[in-house]
């Protein structure tokens, strides 16, 4: 049984898609939440995650901006006191063939996806050092281990992802803090919505358990690796994508 009665967790891009399930999971497993997005739009995945009996309190905010950021974990600290989780998770897609693709659409994704997890991070990392416990969960992806054409900058963003997991993961672990990545395959989300019908198709097909994931299936994954149960594992990605990165 997963308990995390009495942890607070920071997850990022967590007003809708994955990150909201995450928040959800690990308030359903009694953790309290900070939602960080740059919109908080009507509030209403605050008032989801709050309705399971935690407490949940929304934050504004770029990620990949490191003064806003500085500000709002300050905020955070005082208002929750102590922080036990922080959950990568904002990402982005730009997708294009490299010939099209637009600086600024290179630079988004790299900004959004790997420097807002180095930026998040490296705000709370003294706090979770000195406490001497702590989890950091990044949101890797399938695509930035097998890649694909068509994706430079996110393939790149990810694959970066794990190396930063790796990294910090040796940087922490003489302090209890563990650093693990969740790579997805395919997730039903907003983000898979873009794409094309016969796109999915061709996915579902290729996919050994023959079916997209759901949100929930990374949300339980990242629950885990926070938990006490995952408390030896470090600098591991977690494949969450029906074997199809097997
Ligand atoms: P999503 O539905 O597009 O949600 C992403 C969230 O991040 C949105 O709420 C978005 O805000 C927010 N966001 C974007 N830029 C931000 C910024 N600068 N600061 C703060 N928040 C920001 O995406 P998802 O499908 O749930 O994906 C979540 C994570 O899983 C991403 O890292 C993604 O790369 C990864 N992933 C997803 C899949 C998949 O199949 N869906 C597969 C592998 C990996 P807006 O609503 O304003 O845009």
């Amino acid at each position: 049984m997963i308990d995390l009665k009495g942890k607070n967790a920071i997850v990022t891009g967590a007003t809708r898609g994955i990150g909201l399930e995450i928040s959800k999971v690990l308030a359903e497993n009694g953790a309290n939440v900070a939602i960080l997005d740059i919109q908080l739009g009507d509030a209403s995945s605050i008032k989801e995650v709050e309705a399971l009996g935690v407490t949940c309190k929304g934050y504004a905010c770029d990620v990949s901006n490191p003064e806003v950021v500085e500000e709002v974990f300050k905020q955070i600290l005082s208002d929750f006191g102590k922080i036990d989780i922080l959950v990568n998770n904002a990402g982005i897609t730009r997708d294009n063939l490299i010939v099209r693709m637009k600086q600024e659409d290179f630079d988004a994704v790299l900004n959004v996806n790997l420097r807002a997890a180095f930026v998040c991070t490296k705000a709370i990392s003294s706090h979770l050092l000195r406490n001497r416990s702590g989890r950091i969960i990044n949101m890797a992806s399938i695509n930035g281990i097998r890649c694909q054409a068509g994706q430079s900058n996110y393939a790149a963003s990810k694959a970066g992802i794990i190396g930063l997991t790796k990294s910090n993961a040796m940087e922490f672990a003489a302090r209890g803090v563990t650093v693990n990545a969740v790579a997805p395959g395919f997730i039903k989300t907003a983000m898979t919505d873009k794409l094309a019908p016969e796109v999915i198709a061709k996915y579902k097909e290729a996919i050994p358990l023959k079916d997209l994931g759901n949100p929930r299936d990374v949300a339980n994954a990242v629950a885990f690796l926070a938990s006490n149960e995952a408390a030896y594992i470090t600098g591991q990605v977690l494949g969450v994508d029906g074997g199809l990165g097997s």
